[in-house]
């Protein structure tokens, strides 16, 4: 019973074995495709492994893939075997022609594809509703190149294509590329092999970014001439869109620093990949044959051909769970539908598998409308390397972390020799002063900030430099009408170097060209400009505040108004006046006004002592009460005036602003050519600048200079003449060296010095994060003070006198010492003058008591020396000579001013007592 229960399993095992129908299933290849047979044949062996109601039978037809009689004479010969679907290969570039497609839909067959086709009318929906293609769907496929672009922040590229198709796989990057950000060029390549004009022009254009579109055989041959006109160094990027470029031997370019982007469709880590490369080889090591395959450089074509069996086979069975297969008996000549073939599409069409290319399913225009791509980076060092992936709902994914990148361009910088470009200006850069006239080649010679700054960071990468001093030691600026750019930005874009350093301001002209690091140090454009140096002392300053002519003018109205006044007196009734108040009837009048009374008043009145006697007529004392008012309003004048003379010269600066410049015409003014300052000018939408710049514009001679040492002695020639318009680093720096230069007002700008690196330079964020790091340590600090202070000659000299007019001037000796000049003149006149009076006295008390004038001066003398004696008797003589004088009232006695004042207004007083009686 038992043996019989056995013989029986045994029975059934072998009638499902060989009940399983035969389905057969066409194939259709490219002559020269191998790698894709192999796939096919091995997916078919290995789903006839699942022990379904069905045994797939391969039938293959290698024909030229362009040819539509031998494609149409393959397809008639299999359906004429009853195939139940045909799959249809190609390697390559898009260059099949529909004919499979359009006879397999028109009798209902399944058809596969695997290539990427155009939206061409010819393959749209309804003509392949029996057509599924593997390949991804071109709109979605456009879409992900483009997301990668728009991910690399790719502002301006050139795109390299062979064919129009290119142009239809890349229709969303240029579609959706912002022209207004970057531009875009687009070169197709030559038909000949020859690319090398096209890549000279563009290398000369300074494009780092190429995106690349051609078949596969000729990327290599392409990139071979890219690299011989240096556009495969360390700054340019690709982008290559060829399908399977991640198969390509890249030692052919070996040595080439470029950053090459490529992506597959495969998933090198499926279990499919393995299983099916596993088998690959296994058959090829059975037939004894060598093979390269591997799961990293399995093909676009064989993949999906593998995966397409798989689909298709998966739907097949799940279709003959609930049916018969009926093979389909076909004959081209007559035309009619297989009717199974639309139900089976249908389940396929309504379920997902996981094939080499990942998720396989297909949206309701039959197209694929899920796949990953795998985006993979070519390094000279690491060679393949997948560095992020792409689909349809999560779009770019990174798979290294920037750390992780950062690291790796680090490991890359280490013991490289990078050339850094710069420029001479203190206190960045200079030439040691030991080599001064020596050609200066190498670090050795050179010395500055600068120089200190790049020591610092190389510290912290590793990386070894080369300092190389730009030819016309200019900074870069752009030329609009030969449309090219100079200095160090020149040497950057032309890759002679790989860094450019010294004050170079970040400005966004320059980044359009450069990239920048982040920025070393922050500054603003100021105005430098001179202290008009100390006017030698003027000990008669005090006259300046009144011109020669003004005081020629007071000296001749003072002798007109004394004049005036005595004749005026004279005339006048009320200033003849009664000598002797006691005496009612007197019977002479006297006037007081005469010479001497007059210039007493009148300088009296000037100098603002007053005095003593005052006329009393009315005409005399109108002429009086005019002359005292211009008195006032001259010394008043005078006083104002003096304060301001004497303070101006030391406070010098009579401009503070950069209004106060744009105001004037007399101070000229100017700044860097080539440089951002003059720039910044250009630029501006600001009135003043605006007016500035035009200003500067139409100065004759020009107020540009070469540099700012040109400037700086431009400022200090001139003499408060011109003006130079600078970055205040340097004027902070300069100004130290110089007690004369000032910096005037304030910043009319913020902005920064960076290291400019080319654009896409991998080590500009490692430079950043290294001036950071600096900054943060203080060693940025101490850099500074080593070159502003340490190093800056003359730097501490100059106080805190800033020039700008703050200080409170004091006066010196210098500037009043000719009022002491005058004092001492004045009094040496009074002791010649008094001295003359002594002896004319001596003469005349000789005469008058008959004694020899010695014995007179004797006697004088004594009197003069003797503090003690404070009373003197009369002498003979000189009583006679007093009551003469009094009787005539035209004394013209030699007797002291004093005693005459005295008696005068002793008299003046008795006279007004008498009045009032
Ligand atoms: N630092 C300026 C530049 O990078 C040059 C000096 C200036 O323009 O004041 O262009």
């Amino acid at each position: 019973m038992c043996i019989l229960k056995w013989i029986l399993v045994y029975f059934l095992l072998l009638k499902t074995v060989y009940s399983r129908i035969e389905v057969p299933i066409g194939a259709i290849f490219d002559k020269e495709n191998g790698e894709a047979k192999v796939a096919f044949k091995h997916a078919v062996f290995r789903e006839n492994m699942y022990g379904a109601k069905f045994n797939l039978i391969p039938i293959i037809k290698n024909i030229d893939a362009t040819n539509t009689y031998e494609a149409e004479e393959a397809v008639c010969s299999m359906f004429s075997e009853g195939v139940v679907a045909i799959f249809e290969s190609s390697s390559g570039q898009f260059k099949h022609t529909g004919i499979v497609a359009s006879i397999a839909n028109e009798f209902g067959v399944p058809h596969f594809m695997n290539q990427w086709t155009p939206e061409l009318p010819a393959f749209k929906r309804p003509f392949r509703q029996f057509t599924r293609n593997l390949f991804p769907s071109p709109s979605i496929f456009s879409r992900s190149l483009s997301d990668l672009v728009k991910d690399y922040d790719w502002t301006s590229f050139t795109l390299i294509y062979e064919d129009n198709y290119a142009l239809m796989r890349l229709h969303d990057v240029l579609q959706y590329h912002d022209t207004t950000v970057g531009p875009v060029m687009v070169r197709q390549l030559d038909e000949n092999e020859d690319q090398m004009p096209m890549l000279k022009e563009i290398a000369k254009y300074g494009e780092t970014r190429i995106i690349l579109d051609c078949s596969l055989d000729r990327v290599i041959p392409i990139l071979a001439q890219a690299k011989k006109v240096k556009l495969l160094e360390e700054y340019q990027n690709y982008i290559i869109t060829t399908i399977d470029t991640h198969t390509i031997d890249f030692s052919e370019i070996e040595g080439n620093h470029a950053n090459i982007t490529t992506f597959r469709i495969i998933d090198p880590g499926s279990v499919d990949a393995e299983t099916a490369v596993h088998d690959w080889k296994q058959d090829a090591a059975r037939k004894g044959e060598s093979t390269g395959y591997s799961t990293e450089k399995i093909k676009t074509e064989s993949a999906l051909i593998h995966d397409a069996v798989k689909v298709f086979s998966s739907s097949l069975r799940d279709f003959s769970l609930n049916a018969e297969i009926e093979l389909p008996e076909l004959d081209c000549k007559e035309p009619k539908k297989w009717e199974q073939g639309e139900v089976i599409l249908k389940i396929l069409n309504e379920k997902t598998d996981e094939g080499i290319t990942s998720r396989i399913s297909f949206n309701d225009n039959f197209e694929r409308n899920y796949f990953v791509l795998e985006i993979i980076e070519y390094s000279f060092a690491e060679g393949l390397k997948k560095i992020a992936t792409w689909d349809p709902d999560k779009k770019i994914t990174m798979l290294r972390t920037t750390e992780e990148v950062e690291l790796k361009i680090s490991q890359s910088l280490q013991n490289k020799t990078l050339i850094v470009t710069t420029r001479t200006g203190m206190p960045y850069m200079r030439i040691k002063p030991e080599y001064d006239g020596i050609p200066c080649e190498g670090n050795h010679c050179l010395e500055g900030y600068a120089y200190d700054l790049i020591d610092a960071i190389s510290n912290i990468l590793g990386f070894k430099y080369e300092f190389r001093l730009v030819a016309g030691n200019k900074y870069g600026s752009y030329n609009k009408e030969t449309k090219k750019w100079d200095g160090l930005v020149k040497e950057l874009l032309d890759h002679n170097a790989d860094m450019a350093i010294c004050d170079l301001t970040i400005t966004y002209m320059r980044r359009s060209a450069v990239d920048f690091s982040a920025p070393f140090m922050t500054l603003g454009i100021s105005i430098l400009y001179a202290k008009p140096e100390a006017e030698p002392p003027n000990f008669f300053a005090f006259m300046d505040p009144l011109s020669l002519e003004v005081w020629l003018y007071m000296a001749t109205a003072y002798l007109i108004m004394t004049v005036a006044l005595l004749i005026l007196s004279r005339m006048a009734a009320d200033d003849w006046e009664n000598p002797h108040p006691c005496d009612e009837n007197p019977e002479e009048l006297e006037n007081i006004w005469n010479m001497h009374n007059c210039i007493w008043l009148t300088v009296g009145s000037i100098m603002q002592q007053g005095c003593d006697i005052l006329p009393k007529a009315a005409s005399t004392r109108i002429a009086l009460s005019f002359w005292f008012f211009f008195a006032l309003i001259i010394i008043s004048s005078y006083t104002a005036n003096l304060a301001a003379f004497l303070t101006m010269s030391r406070m010098g600066v009579s401009i503070e602003s950069a209004d106060d410049l744009a105001k004037q015409t007399k101070i000229k003014y100017g700044a860097v050519l080539g440089g951002s300052t003059l720039q910044f000018f250009k630029d501006s939408n600001f009135s003043t600048y605006q007016r500035m710049w035009s200003a500067m514009e139409s100065m004759d001679p020009s107020p540009f200079v070469a540099d700012n040492k040109e400037g700086i002695e431009r400022v200090l020639k001139s003499k408060g003449g011109y003006a130079f318009l600078m970055e205040s680093s340097q004027i902070e720096y300069f100004s130290q060296q110089n007690c004369n230069l000032t910096q005037v007002g304030g910043q009319l700008d913020s902005k920064g010095y960076g290291i400019a690196l080319p654009f896409n330079s991998p080590w500009r964020t490692l430079v950043s994060h290294s001036i950071l790091k600096l900054q943060e340590n203080g060693i940025l600090l101490q850099l500074k003070e080593k070159w502003w202070v340490e190093n800056n000659p003359g730097a501490g000299e100059c106080g805190d006198d800033s020039g700008g007019g703050g200080d409170t001037p004091e006066l010196g000796l210098d500037n009043v010492g000719g009022v002491f000049l005058v004092l001492g003149a004045g009094l040496v006149v009074a002791v010649i003058v008094c001295i003359i009076d002594f002896i004319w006295n001596i003469r005349q008390i000789a005469i008058d008591e008959t004694i020899t004038p010695y014995e007179a001066l004797v006697r004088e003398l004594k009197f003069v020396i003797d503090l003690r004696q404070t009373t003197k008797p009369v002498g003979k003589g000189l009583e006679e000579r007093s009551d003469s004088s009094r009787s005539s009232q035209s004394s013209k006695s030699d007797r002291s001013l004093k005693s005459a004042i005295s008696k005068e207004s002793l008299k003046t007083a008795e006279s007004e007592k008498l009045d009032r009686v």
